[in-house]
This record gives structure tokens, C-alpha cells and sequence, in this order.
């Protein structure tokens, strides 16, 4: 991904807030300028966010921190999924400003539907697609192998690195696809801070 500026306006067209971050180092002043003080945060399952290490960062800065790998129950995800601020990252990201996410339990595409007051999503330039069919691939033969692997979960793409299309819930994990096409209107701020570095899944 070369032209930043081009996805940039693309994604403010469609009501998103975009930034870019040359580096990870530059995305935590970043996050502390959008995160209001006090904020409840909530993370649902986003490897991009633990990998940026920020979680005890925003604790130590005396935020309540709502982590669903911490505790995956019913009620935890609800106060996740409507938390003031939820952070979280994408599968994946066309040119032209689609964001494709896919997901098993459903709490972190459905945060960034309707909950929180704001989102801020963190997408590394591996998250970049050219498309919309590109993108759907991506989320089904790259993202969820490798994280269905890193959980030791039983599903055939972790073995093979590709999906399988699994036909039966015994081992199809990854249940809803959600493409935003734009900022949902529920939520009143969705930042996208784009690095040019590779980052999650
Ligand atoms: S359908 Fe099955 S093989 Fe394909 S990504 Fe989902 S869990 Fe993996």
C-alpha cells in the first residue's frame, strides 16, 4: 500500500476519522489524545491491540479495562461491547475504505456496530486489501488461520493455513462477517489510526 492519502479520504468519505502512524511508538500518544479521562475501555478479541502492549499502559493511567481474554463470559462481553471506548483493530481493509471483520462469539463485531461512543480501530499496512473480494479472503485464509493456530483451536484452517469452509459448527469457529461500509450511525466517533507497519492478524 503505497497511497495512504488515497484510503485516508476514502475512509473520511464514508465517516470515518482517519490518522496514520508511521510506527507503533507513535500510535500510544495517539491513543492517550483520543481515550477521555476516566474512560471504561473494552477489548474484545483483537490481537493487533495486545501485540501494541497498551492494555497495562491504560490501566496504569487508572482506566477500567474490560478485556474479554480476561474473562470471556456473557456478562464481561456485554460491559466490553459498551465500554465509553472500545479499541480494537480489522481483518481487513480494501482501498476503498471497506472494513471486513470476522468473528466467532460476535462481541467484537458487534462493538463496532452499536455500544460504544467511540471506536478506534488500529490497522496495520498488512491489512490492506485491494478489494472487497481480496479483503473477504484475506479475513477467511490469513487472519483466521493464524489466529485459530495461536489459540490451539480446533479448526481445519490452523492446520493448513487455508479455510476449509467448514460446513458444521463441530469445527467452523468463525460464524459472522461484517463489512462496514461506512461509520454506523450509533456510534458518534470512529477513528482509524492506520500504521505503515505490519501489526495482528
Ligand atoms: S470456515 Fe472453518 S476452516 Fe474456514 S476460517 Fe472458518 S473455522 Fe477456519
Amino acid at each position: 500500500m503505497e497511497n495512504y492519502e488515497v484510503l485516508q479520504r476514502n475512509l473520511e468519505n464514508r465517516g470515518f476519522t482517519v490518522r496514520v502512524a508511521n510506527s507503533q511508538e507513535e500510535v500510544i500518544p495517539i491513543l492517550k489524545e483520543l481515550v477521555p479521562e476516566g474512560a471504561q475501555i473494552g477489548i474484545p478479541g483483537s490481537v493487533t491491540i495486545r501485540q501494541l502492549g497498551i492494555i497495562e499502559n491504560f490501566k496504569m493511567l487508572g482506566h477500567k479495562v474490560i478485556d474479554t481474554w480476561d474473562n470471556g463470559d456473557r456478562e464481561n462481553r456485554l460491559k466490553q461491547l459498551n465500554a465509553d471506548v472500545v479499541l480494537t483493530s480489522s481483518n481487513a481493509i480494501t482501498e476503498d475504505g471497506l472494513l471486513v471483520n470476522l468473528d466467532g462469539t460476535g462481541n467484537r463485531v458487534a462493538s463496532m456496530c452499536f455500544g460504544p461512543k467511540k471506536v478506534i480501530a488500529i490497522i496495520g499496512i498488512n491489512k490492506v486489501t485491494k478489494n472487497l473480494e481480496e479483503a473477504i479472503y484475506r479475513t477467511k485464509n490469513v487472519a483466521a488461520p493464524l489466529l485459530y493456530k495461536s489459540k490451539n483451536s480446533n479448526t481445519p484452517c490452523q492446520k493448513t493455513g487455508y479455510c476449509h469452509d467448514c460446513k458444521t459448527t463441530k469445527t467452523k469457529q468463525c460464524r459472522v462477517l461484517v463489512i462496514h461500509e461506512g461509520k454506523p450511525r450509533g456510534i458518534e466517533e470512529f477513528h482509524i489510526i492506520l500504521i505503515k507497519e505490519k501489526l495482528g492478524f
